[in-house]
């Protein structure tokens, strides 16, 4: 194989390693992103069982001065009664009482009702609180095992870049030129492939023989005449 051939290969190795990893650096984002909307999502499961609580608390208090209210009109209503003086109109005042009494029943009912949901609740969002919390540090700790991979993927690719520098540096112009060339015409290596029986190992395709006596003579770079890229002889 020609020397300036097998310098390219070398090039070629540090270059596709480096597009490889500039790839895996591109996905390392995205799985922060998933994991931090998981965090997001647990978190709001945290927050709407808090709510949840708070809400049987604030309808507990709303029915607490209902009753207060309902019992300052039991007291007006009775001083009322002490103070009439027909048989029916006390007796009206009597009927109003106990219609009052018996919502206040009510109220208290619902009051105790609302404590005892209270309770189950509070006990519950506890439990699924802890669960939700341990999902979190789990989430948080992929994220930092996240960062951790990306700082060492951009210390290889800085790695890979001067490996494929010094590579660069060492190869001819116009072998260097007809490579990038084919590069130019693929994003994704290899850009330097072996012919084998006439055949281009890149695309696969039968090369002229124009270009295979160019590839044989294996003194100039010769591209495939279908996809461009640079061929050798093995
Ligand atoms: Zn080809």
């Amino acid at each position: 194989m020609n020397a300036d051939v097998e310098k390219l290969l070398t090039l070629q190795e540090r270059e596709a390693r480096k597009l490889t990893l500039e790839a895996q650096l591109l996905q390392v984002p995205r799985e922060v992103d998933k994991a931090k909307a998981k965090i997001a999502e647990e978190q709001a499961t945290i927050d709407a069982d808090r709510q949840a609580l708070k809400e049987i608390e604030v309808r507990r208090v709303e029915l607490d001065k209902e009753v207060q209210s309902l019992e300052t009109q039991v007291v007006k209503y009775k001083t009322q009664q002490m103070e009439v003086k027909k048989n029916d109109e006390y007796t009206a005042l009597g009927h109003q009482i106990e219609t009052i009494e018996a919502q206040i029943g009510q109220c208290e009912e619902q009051e105790i009702e609302l404590m005892l949901q209270f309770d189950e609740q509070t006990k519950s969002t506890a439990e699924t609180e802890a669960a939700h919390k341990e999902q979190i540090r789990l989430f948080e700790k992929e994220i930092d095992r996240l960062n951790k991979q990306m700082e060492a993927v951009q210390a290889e690719i800085g790695d890979a870049v001067t490996a494929a520098e010094a590579a660069a540096g060492d190869i001819p112009a116009k072998w260097l030129e007809a490579y990038r060339n084919a590069q130019h015409r693929h994003p994704r290596a290899p850009w330097v492939v072996p012919m084998r029986d006439q055949h281009c190992g890149g695309c696969y395709l039968k090369t002229s023989g124009e270009v295979e006596g160019a590839v044989l003579t294996d003194k100039e770079p010769a591209h495939c005449d279908n996809c461009g890229r640079l061929l050798y002889r093995e």
